[in-house]
């Protein structure tokens, strides 16, 4: 385990150098015109773990135009973007302890920004998957595509031994 842990900071490291290094880090900005900065997220399925920070720009308070960022299997969308829906503002439109969730951010503000790590071992290689912020009425616009590039952490672990 410990030795898995300092494999993981030396790709992280290794990861910061140069261009050709896995991207591990995304930074996603949303705005009070109900947008994302992006609608695609590459990620290196060599990164154990991705660090996402959602920045909302904008000056709206949460309560008038809040965001999250939520990652799904594109074919879970729908299913989630209800259930969200249905959990209501109290769990911030976040459906509690659902499988289908591979990765959320709390709900931010304008000015307000926040950051989450997630480990790649739920995501295939080859796979696309969804992201979109599930405040009612915004995944109609506020969505993406996050496709996972290369091999991943773990089976490139399981080459080496
Ligand atoms: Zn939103």
């Amino acid at each position: 385990m410990i030795a898995r842990r300092i494999l993981s900071i030396a790709a992280l490291m290794l990861a910061a150098q140069g261009a050709q290094a896995a991207t591990c880090q995304l930074a996603v900005e949303a705005n009070d015109m109900m947008q994302f900065n992006t609608k695609k997220l590459e990620v290196d399925a060599a990164c154990p773990e991705v660090r996402l920070t959602l920045k909302h720009v904008g000056s709206s308070p949460a309560n008038v135009m809040g965001h999250n960022w939520v990652l799904v299997r594109t074919a879970d969308l729908g299913a989630v973007a209800n259930a969200a829906l249905r959990a209501g503002r109290e769990h911030q439109y976040q459906p509690p302890a659902d499988g289908r969730v591979l990765a959320v951010t709390p709900t931010v503000g304008g000015g307000e920004s926040t950051t989450i790590t997630f480990e790649t071992a739920a995501l295939r290689s080859g796979e696309t998957y969804s992201f979109f912020c599930s405040t009612p009425g915004h995944n109609a616009i506020m969505r993406g595509t996050l496709i996972v590039n290369g091999t991943p952490a773990r089976l490139a672990a399981d080459a080496r031994q």
